[in-house]
């Protein structure tokens, strides 16, 4: 059988721990048998980090910034532990953070349905895509711990000396006072995320805020996101058949439960945070969980949504058994093959990346999982190590790709 030919290479983001060992038997498995794969491989592996001080973290975000689309293993954040494990010279910082600090980009998040594992919510038929802003507000606050009577302000002064003033409260006893921030070019950055993202996967964009209590932070976000539709997308979202919707976030969130899904709804910072688990968790869990990072340049970086699943690692290591379930990351890799096979016009590298996806629910379907999806899973159910799961899904594809020549 004739493999199947790629033209731009992907940058290729190998990671630690479990997830490594995921990464390299799902390319021997579910790839190199079908396509010839190019990649531009940079290891994320701590040790590697370490000993390139952080730098191929930079080149990597680099390479994407240049091919358009990467793939990634899930990583190691260090933390003093981690120090101490890996004899890091440095607390390096989160090869995420590092990532989408380049990138400026969004986080999309949407669960993988399977017949057998039912949402909680009855209703959802399809995936809801939760899509983060991913700068500023409570994350990056500045908090006083009020002592005693006072007066608290706002106080902004420009590079020319001029001062703009707003009290937030005069304080009769103790309490706690806030401040927080957000930019004019994030905010545009995120909303063209969303719109772009929305227009690639064809679904309805919602996005809510509080702007009815928060007139002049909150509503900032809704009018760039209302002046960037107009100007740029409204025609296209008309010719995609899709919609922009905005809405308050408690409204969204009455909306969200009665909906049948298959939209995405866009989130501040905080918001995404707190919803995005409410959403995983109510459909599943976060290994059965896409995540993409999109560029407002149109970069995109495909990864898995959960950690290296370290307490599996330390099992197998002592030569265990282990039943990880390397679904997210599969759906990572299809997910950018997909994405280079569009941009690069590959109809077949398209079409394979979908037999790749179709070839894991079925199996799953077929009763063959790992053990948190046999938990999970409502009929008769066979729970099997990551091994013999891939090997199930090979299977699978290997008939599903001899009729694609
Ligand atoms: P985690 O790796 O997501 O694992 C937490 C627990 O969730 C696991 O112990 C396991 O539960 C379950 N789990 C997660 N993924 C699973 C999968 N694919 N199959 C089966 N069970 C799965 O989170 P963590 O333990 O908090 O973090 C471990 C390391 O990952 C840390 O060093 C952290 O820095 C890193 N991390 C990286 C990323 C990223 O690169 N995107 C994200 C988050 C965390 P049971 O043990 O009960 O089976
Ligand atoms: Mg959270």
């Amino acid at each position: 059988m004739d493999k199947i030919r790629m033209k731009t290479p992907l940058v290729e983001m190998d990671g630690d721990e479990m997830t490594r060992v995921l990464w390299k038997e799902i390319k021997e498995l579910l790839i190199a048998p079908f396509v010839e794969l190019k990649t531009d491989y940079y290891d994320l592996g701590l040790k590697h980090r370490d000993e390139t001080e952080d730098q191929v973290t930079i080149d990597s975000a680099r390479a994407t910034l240049k091919y358009g689309v990467a793939v990634k293993c899930a990583t190691i954040t260090p933390n003093a532990q981690r120090v101490e494990e890996y004899h890091l010279k440095q607390m390096w910082k989160s090869p995420n953070g590092t990532i989408r600090a380049m990138l400026d980009g969004t986080v999309f998040r949407a669960p993988i349905l399977v017949r057998g594992v039912r949402p909680t919510v009855r209703t959802w038929e399809a995936p809801i895509t939760i899509a983060r802003h991913a700068y500023g507000d409570v994350y990056r606050n500045s908090e006083i711990r009020i002592p005693g009577a006072g007066k608290a302000e706002i106080l902004f002064t420009s590079e020319d000396g001029q001062e703009i003033r707003q009290p937030v409260f005069e304080f009769k006893g103790p309490g706690v006072v806030q401040g927080i921030h957000n930019l004019d070019s994030s905010i545009s950055s995120f909303a063209h995320a969303c719109f772009r993202y929305a227009l690639s996967v064809k679904q309805d964009l919602w996005f809510s805020t509080k702007d009815t209590i928060s007139k002049t932070y909150d509503h900032r976000f809704k009018d760039i996101f209302s002046e960037i539709f107009e100007d740029y997308y409204r025609k296209q979202f008309e010719e995609a058949g899709i919609t922009y919707f905005y809405t308050l976030i408690d409204d969204a969130v009455a909306r969200v439960i009665r909906s049948r899904g298959g939209f995405i709804w866009a989130c501040k910072n905080y918001d995404g945070d707190v919803m995005s688990d409410m959403i995983a968790t109510a459909f599943g869990s976060l290994a059965m969980m896409t995540s993409v990072l999109v560029s407002p340049t149109g970069q995109f970086e495909y990864e898995a949504a959960h950690g290296t699943v370290t307490r599996h690692y330390y099992r197998y290591l002592k030569g265990e058994e282990t039943s990880t379930n390397p679904v997210a990351t599969i759906f990572a890799w299809s997910g950018a093959l997909r994405k280079r096979g569009e941009l690069d016009g590959l109809k077949d590298l398209q079409v394979f990346a979908g037999c790749m996806e179709k070839a894991t629910l079925d199996t799953i379907e077929s009763g063959i999982m790992t053990k948190d999806l046999a938990l999970l899973h409502e009929g008769e159910v066979n729970g099997v190590n990551s091994r013999q799961f891939l090997e199930s899904i090979a299977q699978i594809l290997k008939n599903t790709a001899q009729n694609l020549h």
